[in-house]
């Protein structure tokens, strides 16, 4: 790596500057080439004749459709219909066609409880609670159209219950089970729900976390809440409401067996999330059926390079999460793989749970966050080391930017040099991944999440919304695709401001991203992130990245506070690796050293922790107001608020060191 400036280093553009310079390179390995669903470009060069066509051919050998589509996409900035006239069943996609082709004995769920309890399900056996809690929820009253709220632990109920809903019309709305009560009672009342599926609690951390009292709580603060279904995990004792709560158990006991899958438009509602809140007040996000389904079946196939007969998938992202979503549930399910589900945290009983499940199944893609990976290297490469991951041939990363030192730990003790790396860029919005490698085509750098797939226009743009063709700028997207949020629930004017108001005629994502000399795009964190010391504008990521090279540091967070001197200076939280010492100055050199003295940051803390997301997102603009001495701005999805706590009492006690 080498100091490096750009053109606009001097704020000319004022856009993002462009310091971190990395050179490695790892071409597809030839033993997955061999077997690769793509290795060359014809994908890309079909989609960029005819996108439109590209994404029609995609949806009709993909999926089946009850009747097929008049228009392949509908665009009406800042709304888009895909595959207007088309009517299809997502949860027949999911389940009932597999079953129909002779797949049924075919594992759909490796699931694998934290307490060490084991469920297989397979596609003939899903098919049947499907149907039956689909019938289910019907007895209860539910329709299409109608939305049903979702708060379980990871455990194969959950998909069950996201394939009921979708079988039956109704838009489901799940949330985080490690959220509060105020936060569902919040979703619960935005989405006006009719039905909340809970269970009596879940295992979490070698104990059992009560979910029902918290589901009791909000459901007494909302109104549209007629029935709760309760499934039992935990063995807790909890209370049951007469009239109101049901044993999941006891329901699909009672249930008919048989529940036709009904075609709807594929424009019909299939679920609103929220997203993470890592910079604001979480937005109700609408996805719809055809479309979605589409980019998520298309982008699990070959950015996995998925061999269905083979492979046993694992992601560990919560249903909670988009990532869960599109690539635990729908992704996966439309494409016939079998998957594993696990409960609970990395860290029960030993540090290399995770890798006691790679070697018991046979995982053979993975894929996690960079947030997992960074704690992993804090762990220890002792840790998956006292397991056997040969099984692994593909490995992915999701959620944040991946700074090149985690990359090549993944690489060196996860993927065994051996395994090609997809760092996925995506959001809540986006529905599906829009910016990766494909494993047997791409040639990947650590720390870059190279090109926009096939189907998929990307462009970074400068303040003006001109293109950038090498250096820093702002990430848009400028064709519609498939899986695009078709709004934020109840908030149209949200939606058209938080995505179509900066740029006419572009999708702006809030990412900073650059391009080097070679195309590759690099993403370089949020926006609103981004700091403006002495005139330079320098993203929070590269300075991170450049930080994390140090070997002894785990993880950082860096923000911009204002500065009478520079506007802005930087201030750095860093956490370093198990038992490792290292003095501020030291590695306030190491980043002049990696990406320039301009980058140094004015003050470093050595913390413990840093405050994070429930998905496990750093959450910068907490940071910044510790750094500006502010109060706290939205705390609700916050994971652990001891730990801005305890970074608060830091920065008072600690003298600044500059
Ligand atoms: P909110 O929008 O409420 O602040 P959020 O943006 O954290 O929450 P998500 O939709 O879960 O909610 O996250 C999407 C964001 O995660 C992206 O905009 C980007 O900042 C980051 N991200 C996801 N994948 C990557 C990746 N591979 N590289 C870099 N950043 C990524
Ligand atoms: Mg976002």
């Amino acid at each position: 790596m080498s100091e490096q400036t750009t053109e606009d280093g001097d704020g000319g553009g004022a856009t993002i500057d462009a310091l971190l310079a990395e050179h490695r390179t790892f071409p597809p390995p030839a033993w997955i080439k061999k077997e690769a669903l793509v290795t060359g470009t014809f994908l890309y060069d079909e989609a960029a004749r005819d996108d439109q066509g590209f994404w029609a051919r995609q949806a009709g050998e993909l999926l089946d459709w009850e009747r097929e589509w008049d228009t392949i996409c509908d665009w009406q900035l800042p709304y888009s219909r895909w595959f207007v006239g088309g009517t299809l069943n997502v949860a027949h996609n999911c389940v009932d066609r597999h079953v129909a082709a002779g797949r049924g004995d075919k594992v759909a769920i490796h699931f694998e409880g934290e307490p060490g309890d084991e469920r297989t399900v397979t596609y003939a056996e899903l098919l049947d609670e499907v149907q039956r809690f689909a019938n289910a929820l019907k007895d209860l009253g539910v329709q299409a159209g109608d939305r049903v709220n979702i708060y379980l632990p990871m455990i194969p109920e959950a998909a069950v219950a996201m394939l009921a809903c979708a079988r039956i019309g109704a838009a489901h709305s799940v949330v985080f089970g490690g959220f509060s009560s105020q936060a569902l009672a919040d979703r619960i009342n935005d989405a006006e729900a009719k039905v909340l599926i809970t269970a009596d609690g879940g295992h979490r951390r070698g104990e059992v976390f009560p979910l029902k009292p918290a589901a009791d709580e909000a459901v007494a603060s909302t109104s549209t809440i007629e029935h709760v279904v309760v499934v039992r995990r935990g063995g807790n004792d909890v209370e049951m409401v007469d009239g109101r709560d049901h044993w999941y158990h006891e329901l699909v006991a009672a249930a008919a067996p048989d529940c036709p899958a009904a075609a709807f438009d594929a424009e019909q509602l299939l679920f609103l999330l929220y997203t993470s809140g890592t910079t604001g007040k979480p937005k109700g996000i609408m996805h719809t059926s055809g479309g979605y389904l589409t980019q998520v079946a298309f982008t699990h196939k070959y950015v996995f390079d998925l061999h269905p007969e083979t492979d046993v998938f694992w992601c560990t992202a919560d249903v909670g999460w988009v990532t869960g979503h599109s690539y635990v549930v729908y992704g996966p399910l439309a494409n016939g793989a079998s998957i594993v589900m696990y409960e609970g945290v990395p860290n029960h009983p030993g540090n290399d749970r995770f890798w006691a499940i790679v070697e018991k199944y046979g995982v053979t893609i993975f894929y996690t966050a960079p947030t997992a990976i960074r704690t992993f290297m804090k762990w220890g490469a002792e840790e998956p080391a006292k397991h056997d991951l040969s099984s692994l041939r593909v490995i992915g990363t999701v959620g944040e930017p991946i700074n090149p030192e985690a990359w090549m730990w993944y690489h060196v003790n996860i993927g065994g040099e051996r395994c090609p790396i997809v760092d996925t860029w995506w959001q809540t919005e986006t529905g599906a991944i829009m910016i990766s490698p494909l494993p047997g085509a791409t040639t990947t750098k650590p720390g870059s999440a190279t090109f926009p797939l096939p189907g998929i226009t990307a462009e970074v743009v400068d303040e003006a919304g001109a293109p950038v063709t090498v250096g820093g700028g702002y990430l848009t997207l400028t064709r519609p695709w498939p899986s695009m949020l078709r709004g934020i629930w109840g908030d149209p004017e949200r939606y058209r401001e938080t995505y179509w108001s900066r740029y006419p005629d572009r999708y702006f994502a809030g990412d900073g991203a650059k391009l080097d000399e070679d195309g590759y795009l690099w993403l370089l964190g949020r926006v609103d992130d981004v700091m403006n010391v002495s005139g330079h504008r320098i993203s929070t990521t590269e300075v991170e990245s450049a930080l994390v090279s140090h070997p002894k540091v785990a993880e950082a967070a860096v923000v911009g506070a204002s500065d009478a001197m520079t506007g802005q200076a930087i201030i750095a939280y860093v956490t370093l690796r198990g038992g490792a010492d290292v003095p501020i100055g030291e590695l306030r050199e190491h980043v002049a050293k990696e990406i320039g003295s301009l980058a140094k940051p004015k003050t470093i803390y050595l913390t413990p922790d840093l405050p994070k997301t429930r998905s496990g997102k750093i959450m910068r603009r907490l940071l910044r107001d510790v750094a500006e001495g502010r109060n706290l701005g939205d705390t609700t999805t916050l994971a652990d608020a001891s730990v801005v706590d305890e970074i608060q009492r830091r920065a008072a006690d600690t003298p600044a060191e500059g």
